[in-house]
């Protein structure tokens, strides 16, 4: 498992927190509008940083910091190594949020189970069906409903939360969305914003949704959870 970065400050990526947020190389989807491509495809070109000095550096800003963002990447793929990370950073006091894809739904139940992670956000990508092209490889689609099930019922706090990609998403996506979060605590609606290197360029080509259309999207989903928004709207 590889710490490719850090971003030592954020006030807006932990709901309620100050957090830190760590970035961990490698990932098993492919997504093709990907905007982290250098971490999913060439985490080796990727400096590493020291756990040890990391932990450390956590341990000072404690009393500001009081929380860590895992993020990717995937974080899920770094099994015992990953739930290794997650205790350490509990016995240090500090509140976890993992931001997943689901798809290692063994390891997402286990980190969830042993009370390692306070808030859980996963992307939902597309609709079931269009799984496999949102991903960029071909997926046992019942582990994401999977996934969703889990963290529902796991007392986390949690959110999903779909990158409206036009070509990936579409409107009928949104109400197979809202049936599959049905319930759930929060949802969002994030505007796709191109910038690359994407892990397919021709992505970055793509025009964006304009604010009426997910507005419209948002009101689909809405009736269904007890809070959902739009991002980058
Ligand atoms: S967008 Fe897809 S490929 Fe990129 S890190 Fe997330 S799950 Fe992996």
């Amino acid at each position: 498992m590889k710490i490719c970065g850090v971003q030592g400050v954020s006030v807006i990526d932990y709901p309620g927190r100050i957090a830190s947020v760590l970035f961990l190389g490698g990932c098993n989807f492919r997504c093709p509008f990907c905007q982290n491509a250098d971490l999913v495809l060439r985490q080796e070109s990727l400096p590493g940083l020291d756990l040890e000095e990391m932990m450390q550096s956590l341990e000072k800003k404690k009393g500001f910091v009081d929380g860590v963002v895992i993020t990717g990447g995937e974080p899920l793929i770094h099994g015992e190594a990953l739930l290794s990370l997650l205790r350490r950073l509990c016995e240090a006091g500090l509140a976890v949020k993992l931001d997943t894809n689901g798809y290692e739904v063994e390891l997402l139940r286990e980190a969830l189970a042993a009370g390692l992670v306070d808030y859980v956000a996963m992307d939902v990508k597309t609709s079931l069906a269009g799984y496999s092209k949102a991903a960029g490889k071909a997926l046992d689609t019942r582990r994401i409903e999977q996934a969703i099930r889990i963290i529902m019922d796991s007392g986390a706090r949690y959110e999903f939360r779909t990158t409206c990609v036009p070509g990936i998403v579409a409107e009928s996506d949104i109400r197979e969305i809202a049936a599959l979060v049905s319930g759930a605590q929060r949802y969002y609606l994030q505007q796709f914003r191109p910038s690359g290197p994407m892990i397919d360029a021709e992505y970055e080509d793509v025009r964006p949704y304009d604010a009426a259309t997910l507005g419209r999207f948002l009101s689909l989903v809405s009736p269904s959870v007890q809070t959902c928004g739009l991002r980058g709207a």
